[in-house]
């Protein structure tokens, strides 16, 4: 950008022009198209000077890929990976380098988006329906869904659930036994608080004596590695109208009876052990499994079989319109982004293993722990457990801090439980020669030989056959050949990054650079344990402390929390540190949050999770923020007004000018201005939510700060907020965060979320510097009215502020051509697969829309070949209008095109096939062929069925290994 002699030899931009898709002359020549001198005279245009940021971000200048990952090599040496006997949830684990290199660090697969376009997504919707299958097999359930955020959100999710299915018990109390993971309990105490369920904790040996409860959590097996028949339990509780949820670890279903058989309501855990890293707490997918009555009021997304237009089956998205986008303030859960590939390479370390691989694992594992507590008893100590899997809780007494140390600088780390034991959790990576170095620990130092008659910790009543993951694709790929081919052909039927551009307004779909990306699978950030003493993981925080610093710098608020781990999440810690501000100034009160129509449909579920009562605002006919209305319900509310949550843009893709009004009137009233900062993409550099009046935010860091969407999560969703509502983060239990007050509220199960991505986010920054930032935020401004400049004249563009200006992206309206034609959103965003494109996001925020956000990593070229598909498929809707081809045969009710139609002997379709397959000739040098026909939208949910359909005929068991 800058060509001074200086500037070339170190070429600090480099990364910038690669970030970047269009050229600085094509920047230029993008502006000129638009009609202004240039892209400063066009942001000049755009954005209300009454927002513009009054000083630029302090950040360190941008540098080059090698110097920033050498910088980064420098923080990850100064963690310490130690072996992890801490449990907790926590476990590490082997992931399969087939899998590691061809799904984590494989941009097929952590580009893609949440597959709500199925027939782009067969591929990922195949592998998450295997995980449903997965849990369904081990916990013994009938329905599971594609994953959650992580095992305590999850729980709290099964609070919820139960209190509103249980008809028969209407009490407000809720028991969670107290062998349940901390994280677990602080988590749920958190979700109760705002919605009026009380927490007791009670004994695990016989929760119900304390008392009357809707519903009961159960861990199994126990954080201190007991294992207990939970049959006698869960049974005694029905008998009061008591629901049941079992937090169980995977690990320990390949061997123990499963909590389905014993009557379980509902299962959660988390899938890390099954091939994910710890890293530093995540991501990680968490399962919820349920009763199949209960499925309409199970959270997250459910996969379900459906079939095509040709009739045959193809994969989809069960229940759509459950989620919250559609149900808003009837939601019953706030979760949109979940951990999509972390559920899926769960689903192929399962595959890759198969059943008996899997047993054999949890069967090392347990026979090195039989042997761990068969040699600590005969040292002399005494274990709290009867019973166990995998893990042990061993009485030190006054030994435990020297026992400690001793363990740690052996070069492992103990769980301390109380003031007077020491827990003890082995996992799939523990070997014969660890168990002699933990034993020495001990002082037993004698030499450690595998021993088969050693007294098992299973209770014998519980033992399980082999009964599960009987399906072909779980006894398909155990050889490496099998499974590179399965997961090729996979990737292969999807549409991610790699492939093309991804549209998706409000999602902000921009390059996922490959530097970004490298850090994520090294160990010194992978290999952590989240509960890792403090002086372990130096390199950790102080990276996270600079990541919040120049989160701080990109916003303009003074403090960040790292905790939330996807948007939504977010949002509720954001509005949490609203209610505890309004109860500390003796307002608790305050409950009302007002919500534009337009907004995003987390917000109003984040803000009923957050005990508000939620007030719709009007948007008026240019799409913004009805002010006149807006007047009229925080006069109304005035004394009971808590918050205003708007998106900033705002949803509709402009910069609002009354934004500064709105924050400024807010705020007379005594209420709390919440930005939803999904689309900081149009903002960073250039207005900082912090300066112009707002009082917290949460970041999608999956979508400005380029973690990748994982095809639907992982995700980030940092807050920031203002000085005075800093007192207000969330912290946590096991590992306070420090400078907050240790009862705080936690909203995830781990201090910092998924850690282990956000050097994503940091290593994005450090490349681009505060000019890169800013530059990307113009240029991904730039080539929305661009497009919205080169469609104007073909399709109407619904939304435009300042000067006929979007921000950075924009919606094209089809409802009049529907009108005239028949043929909708839905054909034109299906006919786009036709042209190799993935669908703008359809019918959000405006229904009969398509919204359209380049962001700024796509070339012009790209963006033009996208204009030029949208201007030729209205030149086909044109066709129909006219009568020239009829409404019901045509290329776009058609759409998509399979190979296997085109190649058909028959072809019925009034349109040459040429047509159907090629309507531009650069589809003749690169084709995307969909693998199946459009998917009817309401026979998967009519007909439903989430697990695996059968491929040939089922076997009545697993073949046994050769
Ligand atoms: C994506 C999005 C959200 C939700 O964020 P998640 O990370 O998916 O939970 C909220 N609001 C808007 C406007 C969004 O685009």
């Amino acid at each position: 950008m800058n060509d001074t002699p200086l500037a070339i030899l170190e070429d600090r931009d480099a990364f910038l022009r690669r970030h970047i898709g269009p050229t600085e002359a094509e920047q230029a020549e993008m502006a000129r198209a638009i009609g202004y001198d240039s892209l400063a005279a066009l942001i000049d245009a755009t954005v209300p000077g009454s927002i513009r940021r009054r000083e630029p971000m302090a950040l360190a200048e941008p540098d080059t890929e090698e110097a920033v990952l050498a910088r980064l090599r420098e923080l990850a040496g100064r963690n310490r990976v130690l072996r992890s006997y801490l449990g907790m949830g926590y476990h590490d684990t082997h992931t399969p380098a087939v899998i590691q290199r061809n799904v984590l660090e494989n941009p097929g697969w952590y580009t893609a988006y949440t597959p709500y376009q199925p027939e782009i997504s067969q591929g990922r919707l195949e592998a998450l329906l295997a995980y449903q299958q997965l849990v369904m097999d081990l916990t013994g359930m009938d329905l599971a869904n594609a994953s959650l955020l992580d095992e305590a959100t999850a729980a709290a999710e099964a609070m919820t659930l139960l209190q509103r299915v249980n008809k028969k018990n209407r009490s407000n109390r809720f028991l969670v036994a107290a062998d349940c993971h901390p994280q677990t309990l602080a988590v749920l105490r958190t979700r109760a608080e705002p919605l009026d369920i009380e927490i007791v904790v009670t004994e695990a040996e016989d929760p119900l004596a304390s008392g009357d409860a809707f519903g009961l959590l159960l861990q199994y097996p126990g954080t201190h590695g007991e294992v207990r028949d939970l049959a006698p339990v869960i049974e005694a509780a029905h008998s009061c109208g008591t629901l049941v949820c079992v937090a169980a670890d995977l690990l320990a279903l390949l061997m123990l009876s499963p909590p389905g058989k014993a009557g379980a309501d509902v299962v959660v855990g988390s899938s890390q052990r099954f091939g994910i890293p710890m890293g530093f707490g995540g991501p990680h997918a968490a399962f919820f499994a349920t009763r199949d009555s209960y499925k309409r009021s199970t959270p997250g997304r459910i996969i379900g079989v459906s079939v095509d237009r040709y009739g045959q089956q193809a994969l989809r998205m069960a229940m759509q319109t459950r989620e919250q986008h559609i149900r808003r303030e009837k939601a019953t859960s706030n979760i949109c982004t979940a951990q999509a590939l972390l559920a899926i390479m769960a689903a192929f370390y399962a595959m890759y293993h198969g059943p008996y691989g899997l047993r054999r694992i949890a069967e090392r594992v347990h026979r090195l722990t039989n042997l761990v507590a068969a040699r600590l008893q005969a040292a002399g100590f005494t274990l709290a457990n009867a019973h166990w899997f995998d893990t042990v809780t061993v009485h030190v007494g006054q030994q435990q801090a020297e026992l400690l140390a001793a363990a740690e600088s052996a070069g492992m780390n103990l769980r301390p439980v109380g003031d007077d034991r020491l827990g003890i959790a082995l996992d799939e990576t523990t070997t014969l020669a660890d168990v002699a170095d933990l034993l020495a620990v001990f002082g037993d130092r004698e030499t450690l030989a595998d021993d088969p008659a050693v007294a098992s910790g299973l209770p014998a009543a519980l033992a399980r056959p082999v009964d599960y993951l009987l399906h072909p694709l779980f006894n398909s790929f155990q050889s490496e050949t099998e499974m590179l081919r399965y997961l090729h052909r996979l990737e292969g039927r999807d549409i991610a990054l790699n492939r093309a551009m991804i549209p998706l307004g409000s999602c902000t779909m921009k390059l996922n650079a490959t530097s970004e990306m490298l850090p994520v699978t090294w160990p010194e950030f992978a290999r952590i344990h989240p509960f890792a003493p403090a002086s372990q993981t130096a390199g950790y925080r102080q990276l996270l402390d600079e990541l919040s610093h120049m989160l701080r710098e990109c916003t303009g608020y003074d403090a960040i929390s790292l905790q939330p781990n996807a948007g939504s999440q977010g949002e509720y810690a954001g509005l949490l540190a609203i209610r505890r501000y309004h109860q500390a100034r003796g307002a608790g009160h305050r409950d009302i949050c007002l919500i534009p129509a337009s907004a995003h449909g987390t917000n109003p579920a984040s803000a009923a999770l957050a005990g508000m009562r939620i007030v719709i605002v009007d948007c008026d006919g240019e799409g913004n923020v009805a002010m006149g209305d807006l007047k009229a319900k925080v006069e109304a509310h005035s004394e009971k007004l808590a918050a205003i949550m708007v998106t900033y843009p705002s949803t509709h893709g402009v910069f609002e000018e009354s934004i500064v009004e709105l924050c400024e009137l807010i705020h007379a009233h005594g209420g709390q201005v919440y930005v939803d900062g999904a689309n900081l993409n149009a903002l960073i550099g250039i207005a900082a939510p912090g300066e112009f009046g707002a009082d917290v935010s949460h970041l999608n860091l999956h979508k400005t700060f380029c973690i990748p969407h994982g095809g639907g999560g992982p995700g980030m969703g940092p807050i920031g907020v203002g000085a005075h509502l800093e007192p207000f983060l969330p912290s946590h239990p096991v590992m306070p965060v420090p400078g907050l007050a240790n009862d705080n509220d936690v909203v995830s199960a781990t201090p910092y979320g998924s850690a282990s991505i956000l050097p994503i986010s940091w290593t994005y920054i450090a490349l681009m510097g505060a000019r890169g930032l800013t530059r990307a935020s113009e240029v991904a401004i730039l080539s929305a009215n661009y497009i919205a400049h080169r469609l104007a004249p073909h399709f109407p563009i619904l939304y435009t502020g300042r000067n006929g200006r979007v921000a950075h992206e924009c919606i094209i309206d089809l409802r009049p051509l529907k009108e005239a034609s028949g043929i909708g959103e839905e054909d034109v965003a299906k006919r786009l697969i036709d042209y190799g494109f993935h669908a703008p996001t359809m019918s959000f925020p405006v229904a009969g829309t398509l919204m359209v956000e380049p962001t700024e990593s796509e070339s012009l070229a790209e963006v033009d070949r996208f204009c030029d598909a949208m201007i030729t498929i209205r030149e086909e809707i044109r066709a129909v209008e006219e009568g020239r081809l009829p409404a019901n045969d045509n290329p776009l009710v058609k759409a998509p095109h399979t190979l296997a139609e085109v190649t058909a002997e028959q072809w019925p379709h009034p349109y040459p096939r040429s047509q159907a397959a090629y309507p531009v000739d650069s589809l003749r040098n690169d084709k995307y062929w969909a693998p199946v026909g459009r998917v009817d939208n309401v026979y998967g949910d009519r007909n439903l069925f989430c697990a695996c359909p059968a491929i040939d005929s089922y076997r009545a068991e697993a073949p046994e290994p050769a």
